[in-house]
């Protein structure tokens, strides 16, 4: 029998001889995919199965031929994509995944051979290289916005201008003002033209109720996800959780998504039944057997060992990036719902909203300690530690900025990381313990 290390290093290997595609098709490939990423995961539940399922089927989709294939930045709202009936594909995630392939730094020397400066975000960069090496699916036409990352724009125009296609962006104001909210609803408007100009057909009434009402159904079930994720003991921790912002980021408008958060709750609801009341107030700090933290920004793809440090140590209850902030979209008003779900980012705007939001958090999951993964070339993530480490000082919550980059492992210093997370955990450790 071949070892689960053997197979991933036969697929790596495929992978690095240029086969993405022909071996996307293949059903080895899909168990295999499934592996890496229950590897990933390190979760054991039906969800992260039905998860991987979809990524697959959704990614075939984007590579068949005919089909209407969308090209997204990551925060744009892909309702609108699904309302179009057309098939979103996210190249920044694609980069995640090359990186858990272990075959981000082929792309991202290539990215750099051709002009792509290293001091730009990997996750651009290694799209990048993935583009030249054909790896990414046809684009029909390409949506951004400009939101949080002023990278991705600049990156999706030049992958426009490559495949000669459409490139339309959402030029988000950085305030909450009514005529902040007009001049979005104006082009999200003209973004929805745009996508009925490539495929030849009218997105009418009932195409946008159908994907508001997926998207608003994911919602509800997401938050119920989020409750759960409230009681006591944690049912479901990060690195686990962090995989599900594959869904935050490109399922909400489709159907699937509803129904794969609606298994998790199930799953989770089952996994408090069996082990304790559902009713346990889960308030008691005595309860916690290890200090529990919040995750800011992502995590590394090539690696989860910074996790294996916290691991039995502390507990990531709960992520920023999975954090659900707008109201249910309203199908009568598409338009300005689409701009409100946006404008209502935390990220977007002074960094005070996105303090407001992390204190909410800090009080939701009673956190102890707060870990931001700065991303090297995340101005938005990374460019605001300083006041958060400020405002939580003045909170009494410690702070941890870990530098290092999602995709690059040349641009991670396991010591280093090794040491900051060793000092951070003792320190939480013994204040945990004074105060329990
Ligand atoms: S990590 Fe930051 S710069 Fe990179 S894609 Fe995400 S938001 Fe943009």
């Amino acid at each position: 029998m071949v070892s689960y290390d053997a197979f991933r290093a036969k697929l790596e290997e495929k992978l690095s001889q240029g086969m993405g595609e022909k071996l996307l098709k293949s059903r080895v490939f899909r168990h295999l995919f499934k592996k890496v990423f229950s590897w990933q995961a390190d979760f054991q539940l039906k969800t992260t199965e039905e998860m991987t399922n979809f990524a697959l089927d959704i990614t075939a989709k984007s590579l068949k031929e005919g089909e209407p294939t969308v090209w997204t930045s990551a925060f744009f709202p892909d309702e609108i994509a699904y309302a179009a009936g057309m098939t979103p594909f996210s190249p920044e995630i694609a980069s995640g995944v090359m990186a858990a392939f272990g075959q981000a730094e082929k792309m991202l020397k290539e990215a750099e051979s051709i002009g792509f400066s290293p001091e730009t975000c990997s996750f651009h960069r290694c799209a990048g290289g993935m583009d030249i090496n054909d790896y990414l699916p046809e684009p029909a036409m390409i949506l951004a916005s400009t939101h949080l990352c002023d990278g991705a724009p600049q990156l999706l125009k030049i992958l426009a201008s490559r495949h000669r296609v459409d490139f339309n962006v959402l030029d988000v104001p950085a305030g909450r003002s009514q005529k902040a909210e007009e001049y979005l609803t104006r082009q999200i408007e003209e973004a929805f033209s745009s996508c009925e100009k490539i495929t030849g057909r009218k997105i009418s009434q009932n195409d946008i109720e159908k994907s508001f009402a997926a998207s608003n159904r994911a919602r509800e079930k997401w938050l119920e996800v989020c409750e759960l994720r409230k009681k006591f003991p944690p049912v479901l921790t990060s690195p686990a959780a962090l995989s599900f912002v594959y869904l935050n980021f490109l399922g909400y408008g489709n159907p699937r998504t509803a129904d794969i958060f609606s298994l998790l709750v199930d799953e989770l609801k089952k996994k408090l039944e069996d082990r304790f009341d559902l009713n346990h107030p889960g308030k008691v700090r005595g309860n916690k057997e290890n200090p529990y933290l919040l995750w800011l920004h992502l995590r590394p793809y090539f690696s989860r060992e910074m996790f294996d440090y916290i691991q039995g140590r502390a507990e990531i209850v709960y992520e920023e990036m999975n954090h659900l902030f707008w109201p249910p979209l309203d199908p009568d008003e598409p338009f300005k719902s689409l701009a409100r779900k946006i404008l209502s980012h935390p990220g977007l705007g002074p960094i005070d909203n996105r303090v407001e939001a992390i204190k909410e958090m800090i009080e939701d999951y009673q956190i102890d300690g707060v870990v931001h993964f700065s991303h090297w070339g995340c101005r938005q993530s990374a460019g605001g530690t300083y006041q958060l480490k400020d405002s939580l000082k003045k909170m009494g919550v410690p702070f941890l900025d870990l530098q290092g980059d999602c995709v690059d492992p040349g641009g991670f210093s396991t010591g280093q990381i090794r040491t900051r997370m060793e000092s951070f955990l003792e320190m939480l450790e013994s204040r945990y313990q004074a105060v329990n």
